[in-house]
């Protein structure tokens, strides 16, 4: 048995649960006091084991087998390096893929609506799953790359906490992403930066850090800069997507009720939309954006 093969998917698999759990710890170093429990409270209740276990299970096979095919030996650069962009691909978009299908499969989780479901599809004209995702989220979100796996996840506090006409605006922003196929746009920018990244890995770092005769320090280092400077082109086209969602809900639902409800869902979260993170602007961001790009009817 090889052990290199097992060595290498271990840690590719593991490699982005220590980067989920460095940022964890990272966000609750920074957070203010009170904030730091709460902040343990919400990984913990929206933390699932079994998706969790299901995707790593399914991140390993597919490093286990890509191990020998990565293997350099007796192929030419381009051949070598087709190989690696296949990977990159498969690597990218198995989440996006698998996490929907997940979802349908655990109906006990994941509960349909179907009443909601036909509501939405007939007023908003479109065609997607709902599905009320059963724990303590006060969160909604969409997901589904291709076409028959797209879902809008309703975390189930938002119906008590929320009236008929205000749930309506949050779902609206959510079908925004579906209509507009952010998810398909995001993975494909994500496959492009990876790519990008590898190539300049490749041919233009590697062979300068061996030129100079540069040790390991400086190959991790490498990686290091070019893991947060693709995570920072990617989080700049998941602010815009946002942007593009929230001109799409405030058109459907109107200007004012879109903001209210946005100022809403921020008291209570506690705050949580005011502030900056990678994946969205601001509370007052999105409300400028909203106020600029709209105009009064
Ligand atoms: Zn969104």
């Amino acid at each position: 048995m090889d052990i290199n093969r097992f060595k290498f998917a271990f840690i590719l698999t593991g490699l982005p649960v220590f980067v989920m759990i460095v940022s964890f710890i990272a966000g609750v170093v920074l957070s203010k006091k009170q904030q730091k429990l709460d902040s343990f409270k919400q990984f913990k209740s929206s933390f699932d084991w079994v998706n969790f276990s299901l995707l790593s299970a399914a991140l390993f096979i597919l490093n286990f087998a890509f191990f020998p095919l990565l293997q350099a030996s007796e192929k030419s650069e381009i051949e070598s390096t087709s190989i690696a962009v296949a990977f990159v691909i498969l690597l990218v978009s198995l989440g996006p893929i698998l996490f929907p299908l997940i979802v349908l499969l655990r109906s006990k989780k994941y509960e349909s609506n179907h009443d909601l479901e036909r509501m939405v599809n007939v007023e908003m004209n479109t065609d997607v799953k709902i599905r009320i995702i059963n724990q303590n989220l006060v969160n909604a979100f969409a997901t589904g790359v291709l076409p028959f796996s797209k879902i809008i996840l309703l975390g189930a506090p938002l119906f008590k906490q929320f009236t008929k006409d205000e749930l309506k605006a949050i779902i609206a922003h959510e079908i925004g992403h579906t209509r507009k196929h952010h998810l398909l746009y995001l993975t494909l920018i994500m496959i492009l930066i990876q790519i990008s990244l590898l190539i300049l890995h490749q041919f233009f770092i590697l062979p300068l850090i061996s030129l100079y005769g540069l040790g390991w320090v400086y190959k991790g280092v490498s990686i290091g800069i070019l893991f947060v400077l693709g995570n920072e082109v990617f989080s700049y086209f998941q602010r815009k997507t946002e942007y593009s969602a929230d001109k799409f809900a405030a058109e459907a639902v109107g200007k004012t009720n879109y903001a209210n409800v946005l100022r809403k869902l921020d008291e209570v979260t506690g705050g949580k939309l005011q502030s900056k993170t990678a994946t969205h602007p601001t509370l007052n961001e999105r409300l400028n954006h909203i106020e600029i790009s709209i105009k009064d009817v």
